[in-house]
């Protein structure tokens, strides 16, 4: 009897999943829309390092694009452009589909806030003639990393005149920047014998603000005295004003291309505007009259777990979705329970020199698409959504039908760590949420990386979503 063989390339091509590098999938028009999508990208990164600047960046775009202010009174018809500011830390863009919300919206949900160096509510003392600001940290950081690093000031201020002060010092050529100190190697032997999350404390974390005093031959705290006076001459300020008022330390450097192909962009606060951004466009680019009403929500707080009333731990995309719900005339809980949502949020890249944090089947990597990620949570799962395998099944269909490129993965080794995103509170709102996102290195990081042609995929991701007609 004859053997029977078989072409095991053609079968495995058939049969099994193509992991191949995202370029040999593409052509290279497909990857020359990627690097102009990017350099959009780039300003946008440059223009909004907080959460209040990437809002009005956000808004500002919308406007150009037609959207106005939502007005819970006013009615509203299919194609009608409408966002809402809340309170200028956080906003919703909503386009109102062909069948409004009736039968259920179509969300996308990424985070604008990141992981900073905040001030203290009385951060400024002097102390060997320095003038110093106390800090607490902001989201997940590893601290040694914000030492020694050119530091920008930015932030808001509420005077006793009712003033709201907005301050971005460092970012301008020739503006003066700040930064923590550390210790010169050479005496570091202490230092360096501690673990790497001890080595530098948060209290250690003092930012280096003046070194001249006032001229003046009596009187105390003559340096500190300095740079408050300096202060009262630019913003009007007295140091209570410090008490009401939301200053945030970030890495002063701008987005850059890295590699000598330039195929990947390196900055401050990837995580989470490199799915911000691509949602942002979705929805400012969505097609004229969505099929459903279609919403991107740029929320605060994520880093600190979604809590606070401008996080999505709280109601305030609950209470839109109702306010459209009873605009159309059907139950807001109605609408949520029909209700999509991709929520926008970065995945961890695999990396090379720390493979072993990772389980190289169940990772994203860079250059392979949009990352499509069904759970994430730590210790068995705990703290994830977990989307179904119906709903994962949907956003397959969406994203093969529209030939975007796609991967999925896991949040490194199995209980090595763990964390979550905005996806388990949309989900607890009976809503069928998945986390769709771009793949980054040195997530957290003052210089995190990602892929040009991941950044395009998660546009084209969550516009095919909002344009999909059923
Ligand atoms: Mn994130
Ligand atoms: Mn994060």
């Amino acid at each position: 009897m004859e053997n029977k063989t078989i072409d095991a390339e053609a079968l495995a091509k058939e049969l099994m999943l193509d992991k191949k590098n995202g370029f040999f999938r593409v052509d290279d028009e497909e990857i020359a829309r990627a690097d102009a999508f990017c350099e959009d990208y780039k300003k946008f990164l440059d223009n909004g390092k907080t959460e209040r600047e990437a809002t009005s960046e956000a808004i500002r775009l919308a406007e150009e694009k037609g959207f106005v202010p939502y007005d819970a009174a006013a009615s509203y018809k299919p194609g009608d452009k409408v966002y809402v500011n809340n309170r200028g830390k956080s906003v919703m863009l909503a386009v109102i589909g062909e069948k409004g919300s009736r039968e259920g919206v179509r969300i996308a949900a990424a985070h604008i806030d990141c992981p900073r160096i905040d001030l203290k509510p009385i951060p400024l003392y002097e102390t060997t003639d320095f003038a110093m600001l106390k800090t607490h940290y902001y989201g997940g950081i590893k601290k040694y990393q914000w030492t020694a690093t050119p530091l920008a000031m930015h932030g808001r201020i509420i005077r006793r005149d009712g003033e709201k002060i907005d301050v971005c010092i460092g970012e301008e050529p020739g503006d003066p920047q700040f930064c923590i100190t550390d210790l010169l190697p050479h005496l570091s032997q202490e230092q360096a014998s501690k673990t790497l999350g001890k080595a530098i404390e948060g209290e250690d974390l003092n930012i280096l603000f003046g070194s001249r005093p006032v001229r003046s031959e009596k009187g105390d705290n003559l340096f500190k005295l300095n740079v408050m006076k300096l202060l009262n001459e630019k913003y009007g300020i007295v140091e209570q004003d410090l008490i009401t008022a939301e200053i945030e330390f970030v890495p002063a450097h701008k987005a850059v291309d890295v590699g000598l192909d330039r195929s990947m962009i390196g900055a401050y606060g990837h995580d989470d505007r490199v799915c911000a951004y691509p949602a942002l466009q979705a929805v400012l680019n969505c097609c004229e009259i969505p099929e459903q009403t279609v919403i991107t929500v740029l929320t605060d707080k994520e880093e600190t777990g979604s809590d606070g009333n401008t996080g999505l731990n709280s109601s305030y995309m609950r209470y839109f979705i109702h306010a459209l719900a009873k605009q159309d005339g059907v139950d807001g809980h109605d609408v949520l329970s029909k209700s999509t949502c991709l929520s926008a949020d970065v995945a961890a890249a695999y990396d090379p020199t720390y493979a072993s944090a990772y389980e190289a089947n169940n990772t994203c990597y860079l250059n392979k698409g949009v990352g499509v990620i069904k759970y994430t949570g730590s210790r068995g799962k705990g703290g994830t959504s977990d989307a179904s395998a119906e709903f994962m099944g949907q956003v397959r269909d969406l994203l093969e039908d529209a030939n975007i490129l796609w991967q999925t993965g896991e949040l490194g080794r199995v209980d090595l760590g763990g964390g979550g995103t905005v996806a388990q509170y949309i989900a607890n709102l009976n809503v069928d949420v998945v986390d769709v996102g771009v793949p980054v290195l040195s997530m957290h990081a003052p210089f995190e990386v990602v892929a040009k042609l991941d950044v395009y995929m998660a546009y084209r991701a969550f516009k095919a979503f909002f344009d999909q007609k059923k």
